[in-house]
């Protein structure tokens, strides 16, 4: 049977969505198949809950001198805070708010951290970023709370050489209107059959057959974002299997947790005039973004050990971890002031299963083996698909570009 389309793209985040929009520029017969019900996969603005925008996955242009969103937001009309902030500004911990110098103190220990981290990864060391480090200093948690809200993973399961591979510019700015809606505008004119879960790639005969609930897609070829999760989980499956060294990187790149819980209140019960930063260090650390406004949210973010741990408490678990945590910080008067929270749950969505990818430790070289496409006929692309701006929305969507290049060569050359 002859080939649909000569491209079908699975997954419609931001990589699936700049692989649609490459090929829908080059004249290409493709086809974007998306198993949730909405475009943007971790790129998405809720606006309904509380009648303002919050990020519920990505949230700041990193890299933002070079980020292709920041000339696709201009063009959009959406605006964003060109301005970093240090990671530590406001820091609670053993019952009052730390001084000036101590904070300074504290994000030394954290860049300390960092570039510890980093130097090992940087002279070839893939070992654990907790064996690269000590984490025992007395802002030892405060820097294992940061490992593990940038990589998703704790410092045991993160490889010193792949967060050395990241190259970070320290220029990481909010969008305001929503880094998801502007995923989505940008997408907005690319084509895609939504609720349309692929369960298999079938690349035994010439081409590949993709399965889905609404029938049998055939294409010469298939760009896969999917998170990697999703694959290593066996929720996306191969006939014939993936080559081992394939196989492999979806094992040895894992997701990581990052969730994050918005906690809307009647009133201002934070004191501040501008958006900033909170820490809260204690059993749970979090660290929260205060936006004044309308009505006035607390965005709190949790990564890594901690959050798996409440997550496995149940539901609502991490809700009062985050709320526990600003009423030690701001008093539990403000408690009576809570009008909606609302938590996000990566982890637990079948067709995302966590939060971005971090190689484990000895796994760094895997990440290049999703650049290897199979077959001739099989692509991979995503945030998990870059070597130096992986985890990130803007690496997404540049790997998808790549991709659909990559599968448009090959139908030249055909
Ligand atoms: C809490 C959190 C905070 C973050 N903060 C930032 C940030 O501030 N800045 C930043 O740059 N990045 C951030 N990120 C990371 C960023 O959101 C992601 O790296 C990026 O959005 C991933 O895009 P993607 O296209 O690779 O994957 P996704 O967005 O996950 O898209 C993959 C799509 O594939 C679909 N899919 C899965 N399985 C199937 C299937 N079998 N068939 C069909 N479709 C399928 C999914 O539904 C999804 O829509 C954050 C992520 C999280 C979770």
């Amino acid at each position: 049977m002859p080939a649909e389309f000569d491209v079908a793209v699975i997954g419609a985040g931001a990589a699936g969505l700049a692989a649609g929009r490459t090929l829908q520029a080059a004249g290409a017969r493709f086809v974007v198949l998306e198993a949730a019900s909405r475009t943007g996969g971790r790129a998405y603005t809720d606006i309904e809950t509380f009648g303002r925008p919050w990020d519920m996955g990505c949230h700041w242009l990193h890299a933002a001198r070079t980020n292709p969103f920041v000339p696709i937001a201009d063009a959009l009309g959406f605006t964003y805070r060109a301005t970093s902030t240090p990671l530590v500004r406001h820091l609670w911990q053993a019952g009052s708010w730390v001084d000036a110098d101590q904070i300074a103190a504290a994000q030394e220990a954290v860049d300390d951290a960092f570039e510890g981290v980093r130097a090992a990864g940087a002279a070839g060391q893939d070992i654990a970023a907790s064996a690269a480090v000590p984490l025992d200093g007395p802002w030892g948690r405060l820097a294992r709370h940061w490992l593990s809200l940038m990589t998703a993973s704790p410092p045991e399961r993160i490889s010193a050489r792949d967060f050395a591979a990241y190259v970070d510019t320290d220029a990481n700015w909010p969008v305001l209107e929503g880094y998801g809606a502007l995923v989505r505008a940008h997408g907005a004119n690319v084509p895609v059959t939504l609720d349309c879960p692929v369960s298999r790639i079938d690349w035994s005969g010439a081409g590949v057959r993709l399965e889905t609930p609404r029938g049998d897609v055939r294409a010469r070829a298939v760009i896969v974002t999917v998170p990697v999760a999703v694959i290593a989980e066996g929720r996306l499956a191969f006939t014939p299997d993936l080559p081992p060294p394939m196989a492999e990187s979806f094992a040895g790149l894992t997701q990581g947790i990052a969730e994050k819980v918005a906690i809307a209140f009647d009133r201002d019960v934070f004191g501040f005039t501008e958006r900033t930063g909170v820490t809260v260090l204690g059993e749970d650390p979090v660290s929260f973004q205060i936006l004044p406004g309308h009505p006035p949210l607390a965005v709190g973010h949790m990564g890594g050990d901690f959050a798996a741990a409440r997550l496995a408490d149940g539901p609502g678990a991490l809700e009062d971890a985050m709320l526990d945590a600003l009423k030690s910080a701001f008093g539990t008067s403000i408690a009576a002031h809570v009008t909606t929270r609302q938590a996000t749950g990566w982890a637990a969505d079948p067709f995302i299963g966590g939060a971005y990818s971090s190689a484990l430790p000895g796994r760094a070289h895997l990440r290049a083996n999703l650049l290897q496409m199979v077959g001739e006929r099989i692509h991979f692309a995503g945030e998990a698909a870059r070597v130096d701006d992986f985890s990130t929305c803007h690496g997404a969507h540049l790997s998808g570009v790549a991709a659909a290049r990559r599968a448009l060569d090959l139908r030249v050359a055909a």
